[in-house]
């Protein structure tokens, strides 16, 4: 039983707005077990709408249709749904009287244009909207020997949609929901390639397996969702514990967490737990380091501070060094990397420091010329490690890359200790 989301507005088909609407749709009619196959996106047109619903009505067995219901000329939905059924408009006086005691306890007079917000194609039900003026509608439309299409029409603003779907729409989609439910888990992974995770998986992201799992990229961070249907929340639940273990057992390390978790949430997690304290000294990245520590601890329980963008001068000075001793160096270099973790960790009295050098111009790296590269380093209580990163590709890319590199060395010692 497909399902078919419908998003209606200018501001979203010029590409002013993305529509989250659908996204949020197709997850709340996932966990009741009602696929989503179709998200169609609509300018504020009415034969568009009309030629959109027509299709739709086809090949889905429920519409939910937001934006579009608004008292102004470009909100065409309940007039593109009247037309395309070769119905008429009706005045709903219950509804009138609602929109109209709104108004009233705002002190206002209703304008005469908003009369049209009680106007429904005949046949069809007003969705009462309590935390707006747009009511929304509900269309079941017969087609012969199929089971009717079910239609909801709602507003597209999210805080009045998102209620109205969950208190208004979900109860009569009773018997359409296939009585299965569906759960979702995502398991965040660092440290591999998409083809090597993949090659690792094997036969675990097969298409059509049950519970099925998706792998995606975005800035080296492989993320692995897992969808368990099932008969019941907790056979699913089942179901996706299984699957994780297997994909922990085969990916060991590379897996550092969960649902949204980002890198510097562990490790400002771990290093929380153990009462120590992390600074860091930016070059290449631009303090992209800094900035994701700050977002999570923004008063500074664990993170004492970052240095981004010095010169070799200014760094003496900042970090104590003579400038002598700096220059010996390669700026670029591995050395480079592990002197800035050692003075950054000692100046800044912090227990572990993440260094990372500026970007190389190029270099020959494993038989490329003409890589950019950086080096980044970890200093402990205990030891100086370097690595080093090939920054090729999107800078921006490259930037986050790094980030993520140079904090998962300090999450793998965290984790080994
Ligand atoms: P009504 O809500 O009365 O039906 P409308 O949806 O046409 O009318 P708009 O002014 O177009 O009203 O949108 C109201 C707000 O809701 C805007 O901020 C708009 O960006 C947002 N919105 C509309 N549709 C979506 C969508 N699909 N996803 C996310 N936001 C949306
Ligand atoms: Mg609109």
């Amino acid at each position: 039983m497909p399902a078919e989301t419908i998003a209606i507005g200018t501001e979203l088909t010029s590409g002013a707005k993305l529509d989250t609407n659908s996204q949020w749709l197709s997850l709340e009619l996932a966990a009741v077990g009602i696929a989503v196959h179709y998200h169609t996106t609509l300018a504020d047109d009415l034969q568009a709408n009309i030629n959109a619903f027509r299709v739709a009505v086809d090949r889905a067995d429920l519409i939910v249709i937001t934006g579009g219901l608004g008292p102004t000329l470009d909100d065409l939905t309940r007039e593109a749904l009247a037309r395309m059924l070769e119905v008429d408009l009706v005045l709903d006086e219950t509804s009138l009287e609602i929109i109209r005691s709104m108004f009233a306890r705002r002190g206002r007079e209703m304008p005469e244009r908003n009369v049209i917000q009680a106007m429904f194609p005949e046949g069809s039900t007003p969705i009462p909207n309590p935390r707006g003026t747009a009511p929304g509608i509900w269309l079941e439309i017969p087609r012969g020997s199929r089971p009717p299409c079910r239609v909801a029409a709602l507003p597209g603003v999210p805080s009045e949609m998102k209620p109205m779907f969950r208190e208004q729409i979900l109860p009569r989609l009773g018997s359409l929901a296939t009585g299965r439910v569906i759960r979702h888990a995502r398991l965040q992974c660092f440290g591999l390639g998409e083809s090597a995770a993949e090659e690792l998986l094997g036969d675990i992201t097969a298409r059509g397996r049950d519970p099925e799992v998706g792998i995606t990229v975005h800035e080296a961070t492989i993320t692995l969702r897992i969808v368990a249907e099932a008969p019941s929340p907790d056979t699913a639940q089942d179901k996706i514990f299984t699957t994780r273990q297997q994909i922990l057992e085969r990916l060991g390390e590379h897996v550092y967490g969960e649902e949204e978790e980002e890198l510097e949430d562990i490790v400002v997690r771990e290093l929380s737990a153990r009462g120590e304290t992390l600074a860091s000294c930016e070059g290449a990245s631009g303090g992209l380091l800094a900035r994701r520590l700050q977002r999570i601890d923004p008063n500074g329980g664990v993170f004492r501070g970052g240095l981004c963008g010095l010169s070799d001068e200014a760094l003496a000075t900042v970090l104590g060094m003579s400038p002598a001793k700096l220059r010996e160096t390669d700026p670029h270099g591995p050395d480079r990397a592990s002197q800035l973790a050692l003075a950054t960790r000692a100046r800044l009295q912090a227990d572990c420091a993440l260094a990372i050098t500026p970007r190389s111009r190029a270099a020959v790296h494993e038989g490329f010329t003409d890589v950019p590269l950086a080096h980044y380093a970890l200093a402990t209580p205990q030891m100086v490690e370097v690595r080093e990163l090939n920054l090729v590709g999107d800078p921006a890319i490259a930037q986050a890359r790094l980030t993520k590199s140079a904090l998962n060395l300090l999450r793998l010692h965290l984790r080994n200790r």
